[in-house]
């Protein structure tokens, strides 16, 4: 079967971005994040297991996520977060075990920003971790996300795992600081994962 590799990094570290070179050079890439979305609205497992915890409100008349009812109420306080996440990370485990079987390439990619906190690392083979330094994570997040202020964006690093941290634990480490490097760096990533998967 294809090695299983998780590919992650902090808040605006620009995993997304290394996955996409990824992608281009034919790797099938599990975005959680996006697949986390879907599957909240549309998996009826999860869908029961969301509206039996926070209530029948969680889901409008014609089925969508009500975003507005599950900000105010499962993502405003942490010990809701960590209810929720506790329905949703199995919900996506399950997803991308299901997904992962059909993939025939030398390896895969599992795209997270959560991967060492959640214990998902358990079942990868091997971990890639982006990492950028802290000021320029910030100023990343906050020309992507006008909506986000600094105050909110450091209050997501530090509930992340520190970057020096991943990168002890992850068998491979990008640095995204410098364009002209980036390149270089996923494609001697990507010959070694493919020698590796032989
Ligand atoms: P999140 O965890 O918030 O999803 P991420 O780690 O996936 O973040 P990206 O979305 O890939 O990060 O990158 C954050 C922003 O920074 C994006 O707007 C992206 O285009 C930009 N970015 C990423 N890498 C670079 C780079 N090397 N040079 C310039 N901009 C970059």
């Amino acid at each position: 079967r294809p090695l299983w590799v998780g590919i992650t990094g902090g808040i605006g570290s620009g995993k997304s971005t290394v996955a996409k070179i990824f992608r281009l050079l034919g790797i099938p890439v599990y975005s959680s994040d996006d697949r986390a979305k879907w599957l909240m609205a549309n998996d009826s497992e999860l869908k029961s297991q969301i509206s039996t915890v926070f209530g029948e409100e969680s889901y409008l008349p014609d089925g969508a996520v009500n975003r507005a009812f599950l900000a105010e109420n499962a993502f405003s306080d942490r010990s809701k977060v960590t209810q929720i996440n506790a329905l949703v990370h199995p919900a996506v485990g399950r997803d991308f075990r299901a997904w992962a079987e059909n993939q025939t390439s030398p390896y895969l990619l599992k795209e997270a920003a959560l991967l060492f906190e959640t214990g998902a690392v358990r079942e990868l083979d091997k971990v890639i971790n982006v990492s950028s330094p802290l000021k320029i994570r910030v100023a990343r997040t906050l020309m992507r996300d006008p909506h986000r202020d600094e105050t909110q964006v450091n209050q997501i690093i530090d509930q992340q795992m520190p970057d020096e941290e991943k990168n002890e634990l992850a068998d491979f480490v990008i640095k995204n600081t410098d364009n002209k490097l980036l390149i270089p760096q996923v494609l001697e990533i990507h010959r070694k994962l493919c020698e590796g998967a032989n």
